[in-house]
């Protein structure tokens, strides 16, 4: 059997939200779920999360599946209903809409029990969200529809997680929300572990509960989190490079001293970024070393110049315990997040404790 696979820990899972709890203080705790659990697997990981307040998901089929679990508690929709024939499914599963335009407040009319909804204000992303301008009236016109149970009152930061920081929408958007006295949802990971005045009434927990860093300058280890996946394979065949001699497509690795080289069985069709230059770090026998020359579609090359009892079988990190999935997106020119969810679906997970 082709020896890549991703070994999900369930007691990672478990931890990082206990961390993510700890900050959260009084709020409640959505685990935010949506892409396969940012490709940990969609139902292991709502059982490792299941001592979350709710989750939070993209499309009608999560939902559907984390009810179908017997899963009672809050399912955020994240980008609300994509179409008017959703609201029938929002009604029987109980689903809690974030409503961040005009055509759905339309669409909520046709819910059947009266639903919990987020609405969500643009306060300077410019992606999705009522304008604040409207904010009165839109508060006061899903108050008053007996389609709506709870309103909370909903944000999303641009730049929680750079220098720039929160103050400038959180103040536009606190000044607003404040005032309508109800509960109030701002806080992705970054903000919840920088921003602690965001907090509120509800959290949203993403890619922490994944045990990776939101921040390009602290590590998640330095955070206390520790990594729900470990993308691990093997060396699969040997090679000796003399100096002068090249390696992979486009020989764009060219040694210029003898060079034992290990093929990896992982490559970009198993979500391995291409982008990855020579240098990359990567873990062969539980020590660093790196990767050479171009990943390919199903395998890729390291250096075992630095790893010399490494051979045939050598077990192999690609990220996940001891080498985190931030510096490989780092080197990749990308963030941990593409990484953890675009793991092909060709790559078995594995659970474990
Ligand atoms: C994905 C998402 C989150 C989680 O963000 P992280 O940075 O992974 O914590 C929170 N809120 C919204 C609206 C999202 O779409």
């Amino acid at each position: 059997m082709r020896p890549l696979i991703a070994r999900i820990s369930s007691s990672a899972l478990a931890h990082n939200l206990e961390v993510a709890r700890r900050h959260a203080g009084g709020a409640k705790l959505l685990s935010v779920i949506k892409a396969s659990a940012y490709g940990h697997g969609l139902s292991r990981a709502a059982r490792a999360l299941a001592a979350s307040d709710g989750f939070a998901v993209l499309n009608i089929e999560e939902a559907v599946t984390l009810r179908q679990m017997g899963i009672e508690k809050p399912i955020l929709m994240l980008e609300g209903p994509f179409d008017a024939e959703e609201m029938s499914a929002y009604s029987e599963l109980n689903l809690t809409p974030v409503l961040h335009s005009p055509h759905q407040l339309e669409w909520l009319l046709l819910a059947g029990e009266p639903l919990n909804v987020f609405l969500k204000f643009n306060s300077g992303m410019n992606r999705l969200g009522f304008s604040l301008a409207d904010f009165d009236a839109i508060a006061a016109w899903a108050k008053a529809r007996s389609q709506v149970a709870q309103v909370t009152l909903m944000t999303h930061f641009a730049t929680a997680d750079e220098d720039f920081g929160i103050d400038w929408q959180w103040e536009r958007f606190i000044a607003k929300a404040q005032a309508a006295d109800l509960p109030i949802s701002a806080a992705n990971s970054a903000a919840l572990l920088r921003y602690p005045e965001t907090r509120r009434d509800w959290v949203r927990a993403g890619i922490m509960l994944y045990g990776a860093s939101p921040f390009a300058d602290v590590s998640a280890a330095e955070l206390g989190l520790k990594p729900a996946m470990t993308l691990q394979s093997k060396i699969i065949a040997m090679q000796n490079l003399k100096p002068g001699e090249g390696l992979g497509y486009g020989l764009t690795f060219m040694a210029d001293e003898a060079t034992r080289v290990g093929i990896v069985a992982c490559g970009y069709a198993d979500g391995y970024p291409r982008h990855a230059p020579t240098g990359t770090p990567i873990l062969v026998n539980g020590r660093r070393t790196r990767t050479l020359g171009r990943v390919s579609m199903d395998m890729l090359a390291v250096d075992l110049n630095n790893v010399p009892e490494a051979g045939i079988g050598s077990p192999v990190v690609l990220w996940g315990e001891g080498i985190p999935v931030e510096e490989v997106a780092r080197a990749a020119g990308t963030i941990s997040y593409e990484l953890l969810c675009a793991l092909a679906p060709r790559v078995a997970l594995r659970e474990e404790q």
